[in-house]
């Protein structure tokens, strides 16, 4: 075997019992030999160096079997740390993810209508300076930034190619942010940053065929296939917003007709109720909502038909094992699922129906910025 082959075999092989541990900890060395197939000699022997290297210790926690009993292990939280970023129009979100994916901390800020490109990126080092020193946490072991955010990013490049909701269009985000803090940064879209959240510490953990729909100020979703992003030809794979539902519809900021988008966005739901009465916000529409006025209802009716045809199409595109609703439409209107639930029974064909778990995601406002603090450990961890 050449020399490079068996380091990477090395490193594919730390990996593995690095996820397993995490996974299935409290784990024993035996545990691992059997799960893996290596021999217990090299698995004791990769124990060791993960131990040293401080990524794994021995756990408290003692085995419950019978006989000589194992010692079992267990990652070590604090080893490195990575800050997850959510950028969106009017707020930023940061938070300090420990090596097990537990946000550590977490803080919201006011982004300003009018606020300029630089102003946002100090803004977000600033903080990610206080979050760091607040926690006592030693620079160096913060190992890099992901960032989540809406629009059309060229995750590999690092650049944001156009965001509607943050008006940039063409900007290296993540050199530019690495320049400022010093650390390491790497930048997705916001759905597919909440996507690794969800099949990491979420509601998808045991599949690796999933979708995770998101409604909100938009709508848009994205699709783990064989546990990788789904990502198309330039990482737009998942843009449902964008679908045409009626090409004699409503035009859509896209420049198209009779876009999923114009019916169901914030923005579509706000225009559609000043026919009615005058309403400045979302909140006004969702609280006519819960007080039963029957214009509401009549909306949002509407809206859960449109979002049960878009779950009912992603299943038959895909048919994933789990499709989780998120956004916050889900998290305002909870009582909402089931009557989206029962219109996806009527639309979506059977054979795929009765295969398909729909969920809600749990991760509330902490979603993207946990997904992306997680997937910049896994980008940015060099074994
Ligand atoms: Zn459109």
């Amino acid at each position: 075997m050449e020399k490079q082959d068996q380091l990477l075999m090395k490193k594919q092989n730390r990996l593995l019992v690095l996820e397993l541990i995490r996974t299935m900890s409290p784990i024993s060395r035996i545990q691992l030999s059997k799960v893996t197939k290596m021999s217990p000699t090299s698995i004791t022997r990769i124990v060791q160096e993960l131990q040293e290297e401080g990524f794994v210790r021995e756990s408290l926690i003692e085995s419950t079997s019978i006989g000589r009993r194992p010692t079992l292990l267990e990652l070590c939280p604090d080893v490195l740390y990575t800050v997850g970023v959510e950028l969106d129009r009017r707020i930023v979100r940061v938070g300090l993810v420990d090596f097990l994916g537990e946000l550590v901390d977490f803080k919201i800020f006011q982004r300003k209508s009018q606020e300029s490109y630089r102003e946002t990126l100090n803004n977000i080092h600033e903080k990610t300076l206080q979050i760091i020193n607040e926690n006592q946490i030693e620079m160096k072991k913060v190992i890099g930034l992901g960032v989540g955010l809406p629009g059309s990013i060229d995750y590999e490049k690092g650049i944001v190619k156009i965001s509607e909701q943050l008006q940039w269009g063409n900007i290296p985000l993540a050199d530019d942010l690495k320049e400022l803090t010093t650390h390491n940064v790497i930048i997705d879209n916001e759905l597919k940053m909440k996507i690794i959240a969800e099949n990491t510490i979420g509601q998808s953990i045991d599949s690796d065929n999933c979708i995770l729909l998101g409604i909100g100020s938009g709508i848009g979703a994205a699709i783990l296939l064989h546990g990788e992003v789904h990502r198309g030809t330039s990482n737009n794979a998942g843009e449902i917003g964008h679908t045409v539902i009626d090409p004699n519809g409503l035009i859509c900021h896209c420049g198209k007709v009779g876009c999923l988008s114009t019916y169901i966005s914030e923005s579509a739901i706000i225009a559609d109720a000043n026919k009615v009465k005058p309403i400045h916000s979302i909140e006004e529409v969702y609280d006519a909502y819960r007080s039963k006025e029957t214009w509401a209802c009549n909306i949002m009716d509407r809206v859960t038909t449109y979002i049960a045809l878009a779950v009912s199409n992603m299943a038959c595109l895909y048919e994933p094992e789990y499709i989780i609703l998120s956004g916050h439409l889900i998290d305002e209107l909870p009582g909402i699922g089931k009557f989206i639930e029962e219109k996806c029974d009527r639309y979506i064909w059977q054979s795929i129906r009765q295969n398909l778990k729909i969920v809600y995601s749990k991760l509330g406002s902490e979603g993207v910025v946990r997904g992306a603090a997680i997937q910049a450990q896994k980008v940015l961890l060099d074994l």
